[in-house]
């Protein structure tokens, strides 16, 4: 089985004028993008399909040699770019005959569908109209609605080719074997279990406040200390997330936060340029600060050592490439490292969250 695009022309591929008709050069106008953005999906294996409804073509009031000549010229530009289409399916009729092949209905693919070749899960249907959209319903495939400026060609690509940002890390040594999951599109329930009950229960916040999913199973030397099993899922978290972001287009990047009870956690960082305080940026270089403006007052909460909270955010920070500034005011123990890790939680989230598709950076990288 495949991967298809069926894709509509008019309106889609190209412009479609006020009277609907191709049937000249000078009304054959690209679409913004459609090239590049064509290419990039044949390159990712998708197989393309185009698939039209060309009112009354071959009548006088459109004959087919008008339409020939845009349309292969079309053609020709596609394939000099190595966009080739497997089928070009056009419905000639008007909608007063009543055919069988006009979309949304599905005879012009009819073939393709006993041949059992579609891959429906993975396949969709591009174009600008309702019709389109039904036409992807009946053929149990994704509508994608064209649409220049709030679905355009890039958006599309992008939309069809980024993959989900989950990622899994297997990391075993001789201290500690880890398994985790993380999804950062998803906050579904969280499976922690490190053997540390107040530390599954600040993973918990992490995942909670910054809307994220987090299914993590640590068997650590525990019989030792806690030492190896925290630093070392501080060390998995920040690789599955580095990873689940991918290219990290699209993300905010920055985040800040604070105050619980009578605590502060402030998760301040960089002064930027205009003089904004940031507090936490996924910039790829790892820096992590670590202020506790009073010393925390127990060497334990829950079973998990108070020093080994810093070496946690530490290490998470060097293995995801954070720079991250924390602070925490005085007050109960407890209180502080929930604090900072409800804040942690909060500024990734802000951090995480994806919109559109540009990377947040004027170099280029990130
Ligand atoms: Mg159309
Ligand atoms: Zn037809």
């Amino acid at each position: 089985m495949d991967k298809y695009l069926f894709i509509d022309r008019d309106g889609t591929i190209i412009n479609e004028p006020e009277d609907f008709q191709i049937d000249s050069f000078e009304k054959l106008q690209l679409e913004p993008y459609v090239i590049s953005s064509l290419k990039a999906l044949a390159r990712a294996g998708y197989k393309l399909i185009m698939v039209s409804n060309q009112d009354g073509l071959g009548t006088p009031s459109y004959p087919y040699e008008t339409f020939k000549g845009p349309h292969d010229l079309l053609l020709a530009i596609l394939a000099s770019e190595g966009i080739k289409f497997d089928d070009i399916l056009i419905c000639p009729h008007f909608p007063k005959d009543n055919c069988e092949c006009r979309k949304p209905k599905l005879g012009l693919v009819r073939e393709l569908l006993t041949s059992n070749a579609i891959d429906f899960e993975h396949s969709y249907m591009i174009g600008d109209r309702d019709t389109d959209v039904e036409f992807a319903h009946n053929l149990n495939i994704t509508p994608i609605k064209y649409d220049r400026s709030n679905m355009n060609w890039p958006m599309i690509k992008d939309l069809i080719l980024t993959k989900p940002r989950v990622s899994h890390v297997e990391r075993n040594t001789k201290e500690t074997q880890i398994s985790l999951t993380v999804d950062l599109d998803h906050s579904g329930e969280s499976l922690i279990s490190t053997g540390i009950g107040f530390f599954d229960h600040m993973l918990e916040q992490i995942a909670i406040h910054a809307q994220i999913s987090i299914k993590l199973k640590v068997v650590g030397d525990l019989y030792v200390d806690d030492h190896h099993t925290i630093e070392d899922v501080g060390i998995a978290l920040g690789t599955a997330i580095k990873e689940a972001l991918g290219d990290k287009r699209g993300i905010g990047r920055f985040g800040f936060v604070l105050a619980m009870d009578e605590v502060i956690a402030h998760i301040y960082g960089l002064p930027m340029e205009d003089g904004v305080e940031v507090a936490l940026d996924i910039s790829g270089r790892p820096y992590a600060e670590f202020k506790c403006d009073a010393a925390f007052m127990r060497e334990n909460v829950g079973g998990m050592t108070t020093e080994m909270v810093p070496h946690f955010f530490r290490s998470l920070a060097y293995a995801l490439g954070l720079t991250m500034h924390i602070s925490v005011s005085e007050g109960n123990t407890h209180h502080q490292v929930e604090a900072i890790f409800k804040g942690f939680g909060r500024a990734m989230r802000q951090a995480l969250h994806k919109e559109g598709y540009e990377l947040p950076s004027s170099k280029g990288v990130l």
